[in-house]
């Protein structure tokens, strides 16, 4: 698969799949596995894997042009996927033990998705400093922890969890773990009812005494900080970003579409015939969403060609990226007027969902914390 034919994959899934079901999906809060089994089978979900584990081997551009595509059809979808291709990419970090080897060959098969279990109800969302802490006794590592929120929550096969290790002495002296879905002990806490992207089993998830499965420690010890700041940040933040363009994209469209359709009858013209304001905030939609998509372009040229000003552009991103999406779709939202209020439109959803990406860790104050400090040349941690 490359690049070309990857994108058309996911288009066709989101138009297919995804765009008719968004609607009752969000209504329900009802997870699409049909949207799962199709990346499955079209050899999506292995697309950054290398060709000898059955994987494409494609990289970050590809990512985010396919998220980007999903995410125009349903955000919670994307943000699934976008999940599991940050656990993926983190098991496939790890030492090659067989029962890793086994997973990394079952996700490229289409057969297993994957999630991240980072947020902890003790330290929200400073995911880097979990509370819960591994005990080991013997050769046998143990781990209860309350996970505060969970991407496919109760739907993935697998779930890559932070603890901080047993014999760490710091905040941040974590390890990452894999605990398959039918570990002893791994429950899904209570629902998901979400304002914004509720199609994507966000639960809280708990772990009662989970004995970690030979070969499924996937850092040393103390080394789960610094595989969530070079292998999952980076994707992470360009996936989030790129979920954020593609309901920015879906918001112009919609937008447009009502613009083009609604009439003023009295007038013999549609909205967007009559209004210069209207067309005037549709304009500002379409720069900020096309300096979005300049935005994205230039973090994927950083993470190619990795750089001094690399994780700068990491963190800008996701800030910027989420600012951009409720500007954006808020002024959809006023645009498309009572029509959007009313829920006539997919405005309203795409205006929910654009929430989630400031909130998600690492929040978009977060971030700003950290770039301000970076500008200052004073440590992060
Ligand atoms: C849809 C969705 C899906 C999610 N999926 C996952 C998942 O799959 N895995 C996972 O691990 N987590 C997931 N999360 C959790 C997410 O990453 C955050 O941990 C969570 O949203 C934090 O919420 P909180 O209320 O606990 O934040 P709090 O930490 O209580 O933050 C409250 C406010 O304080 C601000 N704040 C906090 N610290 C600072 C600081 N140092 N400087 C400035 N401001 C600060 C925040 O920006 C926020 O505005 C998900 C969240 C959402 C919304």
């Amino acid at each position: 698969m490359n690049h070309e034919i990857a994108v058309s994959k996911a288009k066709e899934i989101a138009d297919r799949i995804l765009a008719p079901a968004a609607r009752q999906s969000d209504k329900d809060a009802r997870f699409s596995s049909e949207a799962v089994a199709a990346l499955g089978s079209t050899g999506l979900l292995g697309i950054m894997l290398s060709t000898d584990l059955g994987g494409s081997a494609l990289g970050p551009r590809t990512f985010a042009a396919v998220i980007a595509a999903l995410a125009e059809a349903d955000a919670s979808a994307a943000m699934v996927y976008l999940m599991h291709l940050c656990g993926t990419a983190t098991i496939a970090g790890a030492p090659s033990s067989a029962a890793v080897v086994q997973t990394l060959k079952d996700i490229a098969a289409g057969r297993h998705l994957t999630t991240l279990a980072f947020s902890e109800a003790g330290s929200r969302s400073h995911f880097w400093a979990p509370v819960s802490r591994a005990k080991r006794n013997g050769d046998s590592v143990r781990l209860s922890a309350k996970k505060s929120w969970v991407t496919s929550a109760g739907q993935a096969q697998s779930y890559v969890v932070s603890a901080l290790a047993p014999d760490g002495s710091g905040p941040t002296d974590s390890t990452l773990y894999l605990f398959p879905s039918a570990t002893p002990g791994l429950s899904v806490a209570g629902p998901w009812d979400g304002l914004g992207m509720r199609a994507n089993a966000s639960a809280p998830m708990i772990l009662e005494d989970c004995e970690v499965e030979s070969g499924l420690q996937l850092t040393d010890d103390g080394a789960g900080f610094r595989a969530m700041l070079e292998i999952v940040l980076p994707l992470f933040n360009l996936g989030t970003s790129s979920v954020a363009l593609g309901l920015c994209r879906a918001a112009v469209a919609g937008t447009a579409t009502h613009l083009n359709s609604a009439r003023f009858e009295h007038l013999g013209q549609t909205l967007g015939e009559s209004l210069p304001t209207l067309r005037a905030q549709l304009a500002t939609m379409q720069i900020d969403t096309d300096g979005l998509a300049a935005r994205i372009d230039d973090l994927i040229d950083h993470l190619e060609r990795p750089r001094e000003t690399t994780m700068l552009r990491v963190l800008e991103s996701k800030a910027a990226a989420g600012d951009i999406a409720i500007a954006v779709t808020s002024a959809a939202m006023r645009v498309c007027g009572g029509a959007a209020f009313s829920k006539h439109l997919a405005i309203e959803r795409l205006f929910r969902d654009a929430h989630a990406g400031a909130v998600m860790a690492p929040t978009g104050d977060v971030l700003r914390e950290f770039i301000g400090k970076a500008v200052l040349g004073i440590p992060l941690f």
